[in-house]
C-alpha cells in the first residue's frame, strides 16, 4: 500500500493554509457521458416537480413555516408529524445501508451539490473562460478588457442560475402558485419572502461560485461520516495499485518492463474536482464522480492496456480479488431498513384523511333528562387533511340511542380543525354497568370515515 502521508496534508491549501483553486480538466467518457444523461434526468424532475399537480394539490410541498408537507400528493399535517419523521429516518437508514455496500456513489450521481457544480456551474465556466489551463491563465492576467468581460459575464450568469436556482426552491416551500403571486404583485407585499428568495439566491451562488468543493470536504455532514461507514468491502473509486505500481513514465512509447501499468500521466490527478490523487488510497475527498475513471481508462487504451486501472472496487477486491460480500453489518442495516419499511408502509396505509377523537366533557359524570334515560356530555374533535369541506354526521353502532348536536350541522372546512359538542342519550335499560364501552361512527355523507371508541357513564347498578 502506498504511504499514509498524503493524509497529512489538504490538497486544496498551500502550506500556509491559503486555498489552492481547483482547475479541473473537463473529463470525457463512458462515465461522464452517463452522468450527463442521469443530471438531464435530474434537473428536469428538480425544475419542474413544483409545478406538477395532483387533485388541484401540489405533488411536492416542504412548506416548513406553515408545517404543510406533501410528498408525492400524501398531504401530512402536525398531527401526521410521527409519520414524516419515520419517513426520515427510513430514508436515513436506506443512505446509511445504501453507503456501506455501494460507498458515495449518491455523491458523484445523485448529490444536487455534485450535479449542479460539475454539470452546470462548471461547464458553464468551461463555456465561458475555456479550458481549466485557459482559465489558469486568465487568473494571472492583470484585469483588462477581455478579463474583465469574461468573469462578469460569468458571474451574472451564474447569478442568474443560483437565482433560478433559488425560486425554484422556494416554490418547493410556498408552492408555485403563491411564487407567481409574488412576481406578479408590488414587491412591497411581499417583502419578507422576496428577501428569502435573494438570501437563497445568495446562498447558492456563494456556493458554486466559490465554496465549491469546500462544501465537500468541510460543511457536508455526509461526507463527514464516511469513515465511519466504509469499510473494506465497501464500493468506493479506487486505484489497482496492484497492477498499477511501480508506477513510471512511458520509454519510447512503450510501459518498462518491470513498471506497472501506471504510467504517472497525473491524468486522473487533473480531472480529479476535489484535486485528490486517488493512487494513494479512498481518501474523504473523494466524491465518487467517477471522473478519473474516464481519465484512466483514455490513457489505458492509449497505452494499450486493459481498461479499470482505476474502477469501482471495494479495498478487498483490489488486494485480494475477492468478490463483494454480504457482510454481518449489511444483513444488519437490510434487517432494520426492511422493518422500518414495513412499519411505515403500514402506518400509511392506515392513514386517514380525516383524524376524530371524542372526549367526555370533564367533571360532567352523567345527567338524567327523565326517568327513563340518561346522557353524557361528549366534546369532538375533528381535523380535515384534505383541501374539500366535509359535512359530517354521528351515528351509534351496535346500541341505539339519541345524538344531539350542541349548535349546527358539523361542517369541517377543508384543511382546518372543528370541535363540537353533543350530548348522547341511552335508555337506562340498555346500561348493564357503570361505565360502558360504545363505538360512535363518524360520517361523510354516505362514507363511513372512522369508528371511534368512547365510554359511556351511567348511575351505578
Ligand atoms: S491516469 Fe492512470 S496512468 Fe495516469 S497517473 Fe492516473 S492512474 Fe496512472
Ligand atoms: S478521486 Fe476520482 S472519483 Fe474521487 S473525486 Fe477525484 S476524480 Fe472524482
Amino acid at each position: 500500500m502506498p504511504s499514509e502521508s498524503f493524509r497529512d496534508i489538504i490538497y486544496t491549501a498551500d502550506q500556509e493554509g491559503h486555498r489552492k483553486w481547483v482547475y479541473a480538466i473537463k473529463p470525457h467518457g463512458r462515465l461522464y457521458n452517463l452522468r450527463t444523461l442521469v443530471s438531464v434526468f435530474y434537473l428536469i424532475i428538480f425544475f419542474t416537480l413544483p409545478f406538477l399537480k395532483l387533485h388541484g394539490e401540489p405533488l411536492f410541498l416542504l412548506n416548513i413555516p406553515e408545517r404543510r408537507f406533501i410528498l408525492f400528493g400524501f398531504i401530512f399535517w402536525p398531527q401526521d408529524f410521527f409519520l414524516f419523521a419515520m419517513a426520515m429516518l427510513t430514508f436515513l437508514v436506506f443512505i446509511i445501508f445504501f453507503t456501506v455496500i455501494y460507498g458515495r456513489v449518491f455523491c458523484g450521481w445523485a448529490c444536487p451539490q455534485t450535479v449542479f457544480m460539475e454539470m452546470v456551474f462548471r461547464r458553464i465556466e468551461y463555456w465561458i473562460e475555456g479550458s481549466a489551463e485557459q482559465q489558469k491563465k486568465l487568473n494571472k492576467q492583470p484585469w483588462a478588457g477581455g478579463k474583465i468581460y469574461k468573469k462578469s459575464l460569468k458571474h451574472i450568469v451564474f447569478f442568474a442560475v443560483s437565482f433560478l436556482i433559488g425560486n425554484t426552491f422556494l416554490a418547493y416551500i410556498i408552492g408555485v402558485d403563491e411564487l407567481f403571486v409574488i412576481v406578479r404583485e408590488p414587491i412591497a407585499a411581499h417583502a419578507g419572502l422576496l428577501i428569502a428568495m435573494l438570501g437563497f439566491s445568495a446562498a447558492f451562488y456563494a456556493v458554486f461560485a466559490f465554496l465549491r468543493e469546500m462544501v465537500c470536504l468541510f460543511v457536508c455532514p455526509y461526507g463527514r461520516l464516511q469513515g465511519v461507514l466504509l469499510d473494506k468491502h465497501s464500493i468506493v473509486v479506487g486505484y489497482d495499485y496492484k497492477r498499477g505500481e511501480p508506477r513510471g513514465h512511458l520509454k519510447h512509447g512503450k510501459v518498462e518492463e518491470n513498471n506497472g501499468d501506471c504510467i504517472d500521466c497525473h491524468l486522473c490527478v487533473k480531472v480529479c474536482p476535489t484535486g485528490i490523487d486517488i493512487r494513494n488510497g479512498t481518501q474523504l475527498e473523494c466524491v465518487n464522480c467517477t471522473a478519473c475513471i474516464d481519465a484512466c481508462d483514455s490513457v489505458m487504451e492509449k497505452i494499450h492496456k486493459p481498461k479499470g486501472l482505476i474502477r469501482y472496487a471495494s479495498e478487498n477486491n483490489i488486494a485480494s480479488g475477492e468478490k463483494l460480500q454480504f457482510t454481518p453489518r449489511m444483513k444488519a442495516y437490510s434487517f432494520v431498513l426492511i422493518a422500518l419499511l414495513g412499519l411505515l408502509s403500514f402506518l400509511m396505509v392506515t392513514r386517514t384523511d380525516v383524524q376524530a377523537t371524542i372526549t367526555r366533557v370533564q367533571g360532567q359524570l352523567y345527567q338524567k333528562p327523565d326517568s327513563l334515560h340518561i346522557s353524557n356530555l361528549y366534546n369532538i374533535k375533528l381535523t380535515n387533511k384534505t383541501r374539500k369541506d366535509l359535512p359530517v354526521h354521528l351515528q351509534l353502532e351496535d346500541i341505539d340511542g339519541d345524538i344531539k348536536l350542541i349548535g349546527d350541522d358539523i361542517l369541517v372546512k377543508g384543511e382546518s380543525l372543528n370541535e363540537t359538542t353533543f350530548f348522547l342519550t341511552l335508555s337506562r335499560n340498555d346500561l348493564d354497568k357503570m361505565k360502558m364501552e360504545i363505538d360512535i361512527a363518524v360520517y361523510s355523507g354516505d362514507e363511513k370515515i372512522k369508528t371511534v371508541e368512547t365510554t359511556f357513564f351511567g348511575p351505578p347498578k
